[in-house]
């Protein structure tokens, strides 16, 4: 494990970069000041992509991507059901809509050219009720209109052939939606980043992003580089642009770029169960119910993992802490935040409502859920 020194285009900073497996770790050994072109918060997947791509595309400029915790994609890029969606969902002609359908095929793409591994398992949207049908059927035009590859409505013998254990009446079949450890894949980009000459700095948990003050006579710094970003600690990087991906956190990096903190983040836990590994046989693919419009959910859905277990959630519960994983997690500025903002009592009574239905609709639907073990995955 030997240390190599890397140049960070700054006046005074040391980083560290120590191999660790496949992908490398940074590690802050002594930092003070530092000067950038582009300053990066946040080193979840999002700003990992956006760090990678901006100095693939600007190889000439300086990057750093400042993240507060001691490794990157440690929250919701870490923690997620694991599936490349397809692009079934979102209104046609929206971005979402056509980022997802392109962000599915260029995921496929990366995969392959980095050795990551996937599977395109499939998905089934599954109608049990006849009154889901309609809407079933009007997400399949959706599906049809974003042109995401492949799929197909299909009736009850399909679903069987599909899922032998799967009981319904109609299904839309995605056999182009798949599987990925995306935490290994923000690393990934992580390391590609680092690799075209980017710099990341963990454990900078940026606190306050202002103009500089006015520089001492000679040095110019405070205005080629006007913006600064300083951490919790009392670090400080100054740059030209700030580009914040704070995930859970960015309605507070919003406000503190001078921006309005809303929408606000209201925290809710989404807790998963596992599927006994003598019962992995029953699932082979993704299985979904069909989405109630009201709710921002896909609803509760059994995935197969990566390494080989089968999940079933996510549920949605309230919680006291953003970044929280387990049941008694608290931060009392999280709450306090959530509990004050103005439009959370009609989120917990949406989700709580939700929550019970899918739990119900989950053991009606799936009665294999019966082989369930209620192990909690919070990771
Ligand atoms: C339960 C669940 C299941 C999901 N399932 C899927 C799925 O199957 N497929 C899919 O495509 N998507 C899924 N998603 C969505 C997906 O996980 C998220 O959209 C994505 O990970 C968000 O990435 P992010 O970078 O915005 O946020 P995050 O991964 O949360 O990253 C934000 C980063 O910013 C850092 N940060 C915050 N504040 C600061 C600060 N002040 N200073 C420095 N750093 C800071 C945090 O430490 C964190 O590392 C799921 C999400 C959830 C919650």
């Amino acid at each position: 494990m030997i240390p190599t020194l890397i140049n960070t285009f700054s006046n005074c900073s040391l980083i560290f970069m120590k191999t660790t497996s496949k992908f490398s770790k940074c590690i802050r050994v002594r930092y003070q000041h530092s000067l950038y072109d582009m300053a990066i918060i946040g080193g979840g997947i999002v700003g990992l992509a956006a760090a990678r791509e901006l100095i693939l595309r600007h190889p000439t400029l300086s990057f750093v991507l400042l993240e507060k915790e001691k490794e990157l994609a440690l929250h919701q890029s870490g923690h997620n059901s694991g599936v490349i969606h397809s692009g079934i969902y979102y209104t046609p002609g929206s971005l979402k809509a056509k980022l997802c359908v392109r962000g599915a095929t260029l995921t496929y793409e990366y995969c392959e050219k980095n050795g990551i591994p996937y599977k395109r398992c499939g998905k089934l949207i599954v109608a049990v009720e006849r009154e889901e049908i309609p809407r079933l059927k009007a997400l399949y035009e959706r599906g049809q209109s974003n042109n995401v590859r492949d799929l197909c409505i299909i009736d009850a013998k399909g679903i069987r052939e599909r899922e032998p254990y799967c009981r319904g009446l109609m299904a839309i079949d995605s056999p182009y939606t798949g599987i990925v450890d995306w935490h290994l894949v923000s690393l990934t980009y992580g390391r590609d980043f680092q690799a075209a000459g980017g710099t990341v700095i963990t454990e900078f948990e940026a606190a306050a992003i202002s103009s500089v003050p006015e520089s001492p006579a000679g040095d110019t710094s405070g205005i080629k580089f006007p913006i600064s970003v300083k951490s919790l600690k009392g670090d400080e990087v100054q740059c030209r642009y700030v580009l914040t991906c704070g995930g859970l956190y960015s309605d507070r990096l919003s406000e503190i770029s001078g921006c309005s903190p809303e929408p606000r983040i209201v925290p809710f836990r989404g807790d998963y169960l596992v599927l006994k590994p003598e019962k992995h046989y029953l699932v082979r693919g993704n299985i979904y119910p069909v989405p109630d419009p009201r709710f921002p959910f896909l609803g509760v859905h059994f995935t197969p993992r990566m390494d080989g277990s089968v999940w079933l959630g996510p549920n949605a519960l309230l919680a006291f802490k953003r970044e929280g994983y387990r049941p008694f997690d608290f931060d009392l500025w999280d709450s306090i935040d959530a509990l004050s903002y103005r439009y959370s009592h009609l989120c917990y009574l949406d989700i709580l409502t939700h929550t019970v239905k899918t739990r119900i609709a989950s053991i009606i639907h799936f009665g294999n859920m019966l082989v369930i073990q209620s192990t909690r995955i919070s990771k």
